[in-house]
């Protein structure tokens, strides 16, 4: 199958759909690979290495799509990039449809078989796609919340594994799936005093099995996750109700019941966030000041480390990826109920039912 992998060119987007490494082994398999110069260069690969893994460098996106029978990225098509998708053509990519009315009619009219990564699934009913990305935004948030309690950021000065004899930030994490896990897991390795706060008691069961030295777990009652935020130096926001908006678990009001110079992180920010005063920020403007609160809000946090959100996300990718270009789509689909969870959009029409229920389409 010929796989063309154009750049990404939504504003700060640094990753790239496919690593050199995944192209060499596509290649390996009799497909053709082509990628768009330039394509790795904010992930830290060159074209070299994608020359080097038997790919063809090709001068633009507009060669890319025109050549390839499938096209490997990591965000949702900007306008440009629809406007060159054609029918029979095989997207795999991030698509976030339900609240993207215009992508997805776009999407409809190319003609285009788009499978979305944060709709193929797992054996265990996870989304293999996504899981990547919350680990690392998960190891990230203690990094970015560290940096905000230094004093010159507008925090409390407060150093995360204290010193001896000082003791160390206390770090209440809220939602303990896979982001606040790996949240937990970095600020409890920083040396900070850590609970992860959860509603899920198995979920409680496990994390206290599994890390119970390293980090301690609570009820998230509305009390107990009052009383920890306003002790709190750092509070991470990790909760997630599938498909639904971020509950709002810390009001206005509660900012007033902390220490000044506080931080929250709120992870949970790409699905509305989980604290009454959170707003999406960017990398270059990430953090504001509520009531003397820092808060840092970044809705793609995985993009500050493109490098490694890149081999995370290849990694992930590629059996998916390979089964497609080896097979075709219809008989991977066919093959992988996973896989095929995936699909979004086939030939005009829409296949996913949550989409077709929050844009009010037919599937
Ligand atoms: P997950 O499903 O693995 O974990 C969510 C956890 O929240 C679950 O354990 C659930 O029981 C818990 N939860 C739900 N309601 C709760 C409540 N009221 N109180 C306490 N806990 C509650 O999800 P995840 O992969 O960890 O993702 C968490 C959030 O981070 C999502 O909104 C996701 O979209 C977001 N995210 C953001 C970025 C970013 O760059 N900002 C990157 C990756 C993921």
């Amino acid at each position: 199958m010929r796989i063309g992998c154009p750049k990404e060119i939504k504003p700060q987007e640094y990753r790239v759909g496919l690593t050199p490494d995944a192209a060499r082994e596509a290649v390996a398999r009799g497909h053709e690979v082509m990628v768009e110069t330039g394509a790795g260069m904010g992930a830290g690969f060159a074209d070299a290495d994608y020359s080097a893994a038997g790919a063809r460098i090709l001068p633009d996106a507009d060669e890319v799509f025109a050549a390839a029978e499938m096209i490997v990225k990591v965000k949702e098509p900007q306008p440009v990039e629809r406007a060159r998708l054609r029918a029979g053509q095989v997207l795999f990519t991030y698509l976030h449809l339900a609240p993207d009315a215009a992508q997805t009619h776009d999407l409809l009219a190319s003609g285009v078989t788009a499978i979305a990564y944060e709709t193929v699934t797992d054996r265990t009913g996870g989304l293999p796609l996504l899981a990547p990305m919350s680990e690392v935004a998960g190891r990230l948030a203690p990094q970015v919340g560290a940096w905000a309690l230094q004093k010159a950021n507008g925090g409390r000065g407060v150093l995360m594994g204290g010193v001896p004899g000082v003791l160390p930030a206390r770090v209440v994490v809220i939602g303990g799936g896979v982001v606040g896990t790996h949240a937990a897991r970095v600020a409890a390795g920083m040396g900070a005093d850590v609970v992860v706060l959860d509603r899920a008691l198995a979920r409680l069961r496990y994390l206290d099995d599994a890390f119970g030295g390293q980090f301690r777990t609570a009820y998230a009652s509305a009390g107990a996750t009052a009383d920890l935020v306003a002790r709190a130096d750092l509070v991470i926001g990790a909760v997630l109700v599938p498909g639904a908006a971020a509950p709002r678990l810390v009001t206005r009001a509660q900012l007033g019941t902390m220490q000044p110079g506080a931080v929250v992180v709120d992870v949970a920010i790409d699905q509305g966030g989980c604290f009454e005063t959170s707003r999406p920020t960017t990398h270059s403007d990430p953090i504001y000041n509520v009531d003397g609160i820092v808060h840092y809000c970044v809705a793609n946090m995985p993009g500050a480390v493109a490098r490694t959100a890149t081999q995370a996300l290849g990694n992930a990718t590629l059996p998916f990826l390979l089964a497609l270009a080896d097979k075709g789509w219809k008989l991977a689909c066919a093959e992988d109920p996973h896989l095929k969870a995936g699909l979004n959009v086939h030939a005009g029409h829409l296949t996913y039912p949550a989409v077709g229920a929050a844009l009010g389409l037919q599937v």
